[in-house]
């Protein structure tokens, strides 16, 4: 490791913003960043031109149906067009893999974030951390289970065109994926995850159309009423809000035609098992391997 290296490491680690969005949660200490040289080359030229890859601000609204704008009727800023290419790796640095976006939606119980995590740690995943305007609950972590936000935060960021997706979910708060650590992922080649709702899924179809699908369903309604009611978490009122919420996103879900697949899950392994294939399968699809 020479000098320069080092030097050249901890510029990285003070330029990133205190307010920004953490680039990347398990590098983000420089110590491990000297160990990832390689990838410090790519970072180093993306930070030098996170200026310019700013969007121009649009003015955006959030209560829109859909949520997202139609980038149709809201064309890709000059600057963003030109900078487009410098998030990309240079051709010597070229990832061996092409990056994947993998979104896995489903109805609350179904076990989700069960199978999400280990679909991270099975496939060396980055899990892409959203933002959300709802209280932190006891236990939660601020940038490791969501960026806690307040709504003043969130709307500017929205106008700011920070968020790959965003969404009012259950009509009440509002959620939204960072868009800038994801596109510096998935440009280094990884297998990003993420964990967002129906409306969110179906933003990310329309965005970024080579994204992989997943919606994980429960074997039935019966099933699913068990499982909520056995979390032992809720009122018998917040119970019937959350299944009649359950079976309105498995039906959108079903009639929206943004899932390439559906993982019933009877058996938590077996459904593990059965998630893990379908996004190895299609990576080595999209890196051209039979
Ligand atoms: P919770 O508040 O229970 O953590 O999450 C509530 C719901 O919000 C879940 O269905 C979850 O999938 C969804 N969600 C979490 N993050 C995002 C996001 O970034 N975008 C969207 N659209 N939904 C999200």
């Amino acid at each position: 490791m020479t000098e320069s290296m080092s030097r050249a490491a901890a510029e990285i680690a003070a330029t990133k913003k205190p307010d920004g969005f953490c680039i990347d949660r398990r590098a983000s200490d420089a110590g491990r960043m000297l160990e990832q040289w390689p990838r410090i080359a790519g970072m180093w030229s993306q930070l030098c031109s996170k200026h310019d890859t700013r969007h121009a601000p649009v003015k955006r609204r959030r209560d829109k149906p859909g949520g997202f704008p139609d980038r149709r009727s809201h064309p890709v800023p000059a600057a963003r067009r030109y900078t487009a290419h410098m998030n990309r790796p240079s051709d010597a640095e070229q990832p061996a893999d092409p990056g994947l976006l993998v979104v896995l939606s489903g109805p609350s119980g179904v076990g989700k974030t069960t199978i999400a995590h280990e679909v991270e740690r099975r496939l060396n995943a980055a899990f892409s951390v959203s933002a959300t305007t709802r209280a932190k609950a006891p236990g939660e972590v601020e940038g490791q289970d969501y960026y806690f936000l307040s709504e003043e935060d969130f709307d500017r960021r929205i106008d700011a065109g920070e968020f790959l997706e965003y969404a009012r979910v259950f009509g009440r708060h509002w959620y939204g994926t960072p868009r800038q650590p994801v596109e510096e992922r998935l440009a280094r080649g990884e297998l990003v995850l993420l964990e967002i709702d129906v409306q969110g899924g179906e933003q990310i179809r329309r965005v970024m159309p080579d994204a992989f699908l997943l919606f994980i369903e429960p074997p039935s309604e019966d099933e699913l009423l068990r499982r909520l009611r056995h979390r032992g978490r809720d009122s018998e009122d917040a119970i019937d809000r959350r299944f009649a919420q359950a079976k309105a996103e498995i039906a959108r879900a079903r009639e929206c035609g943004a899932y390439d697949v559906f993982v019933v899950n009877r058996d938590l392994d077996d459904a593990i098992d059965e998630t893990c294939r379908h996004i190895r399968r299609r990576r080595e699809q999209v890196a051209g391997r039979p």
